[in-house]
C-alpha cells in the first residue's frame, strides 16, 4: 500500500496543533514529523519531542549540505524538515504529517506533487488575534509579525488541496479524519 505524506497548514493561533493532537489521538498510527528549529524553546517544549532546537550556524549548515525537504523562515526563526527523517519514515511503512508553514507546504508539493496539503483556517481574523493574545506566550512584536503572517498564509492556503474551518474543535478533528480518509481509500 502506498504511504502518504500530508502536510497541515495554518495561521499562528489557529489551533492546528490542538486539532492535529486530537486526531493523532484517535489515529495512533500516523507519525508528526519533528521538525528543526532555530526558535527558543518555549516553556515545557523538549529537544527531539517538540522540535529539534539548532543554533543557526547548525541550521545554515544543514541548508549548505541539502538536508532539508523544505525550509523557510518565519516570523524571524528558521524551520526545517530534514529529508533523512521523512525518507526513513516512508521506509518503514509509516503514513506521515508535516505540521510546517505555507511556504514550506507549498515547496513539498513541488517536490512531492502527491503530497496532500491541508490548511486550518480560524473563522475570521479577530478569532485568531484573539486566540494569539490568549496564548500569553510571546511578546507584542512576535504577536504583530505572527498577524501580518498570518494574512500572507490565509492567501496561500488558495493553493491548497483542501482547507477546515477550526470553529468548533471536534467538527474539525472529524473533518480532518474524513480528508485522510478520503485520501488513504485513494490510495
Ligand atoms: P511555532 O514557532 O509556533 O512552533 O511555529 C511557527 C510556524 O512554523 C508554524 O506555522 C509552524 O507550522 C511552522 N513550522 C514548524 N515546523 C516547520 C518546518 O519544519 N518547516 C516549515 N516550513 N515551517 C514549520
Amino acid at each position: 500500500m502506498n504511504k502518504k505524506l500530508y502536510v497541515i497548514s495554518g495561521s499562528s493561533g489557529v489551533g492546528k496543533g490542538t486539532v492535529l493532537k486530537g486526531f493523532l489521538e484517535r489515529n495512533p498510527h500516523y507519525m508528526l514529523s519533528i521538525s528543526c528549529t532555530t526558535r527558543k524553546p518555549r516553556p515545557g517544549e523538549v529537544d527531539g519531542v517538540n522540535y529539534f532546537f539548532l543554533t543557526r550556524e547548525e541550521f545554515k549548515d544543514c541548508i549548505e549540505n541539502d538536508k532539508f525537504l523544505e525550509w523557510a523562515e518565519f516570523a524571524g526563526n528558521f524551520y526545517g524538515t530534514k529529508k533523512k527523517y521523512i525518507n526513513q519514515c516512508l521506509e518503514e511503512g509509516k503514513d506521515i504529517i508535516l505540521e510546517i508553514d505555507t511556504q514550506g507546504a507549498l515547496q513539498v508539493k513541488k517536490r512531492m506533487p502527491e503530497a496532500v496539503l491541508i490548511f486550518i483556517c480560524p473563522p475570521s481574523y479577530e478569532t485568531l488575534e484573539n486566540r494569539l493574545r490568549g496564548r500569553h506566550t510571546e511578546d507584542e512584536a512576535t504577536i504583530k509579525k505572527r498577524l501580518d503572517q498570518a494574512k500572507i498564509e490565509l492567501e496561500r492556503a488558495q493553493s491548497f488541496d483542501y482547507r477546515i474551518v477550526n470553529d468548533d474543535l471536534e467538527t474539525a478533528i472529524k473533518s480532518l479524519e474524513d480528508v485522510i480518509n478520503k485520501e488513504c481509500n485513494n490510495a
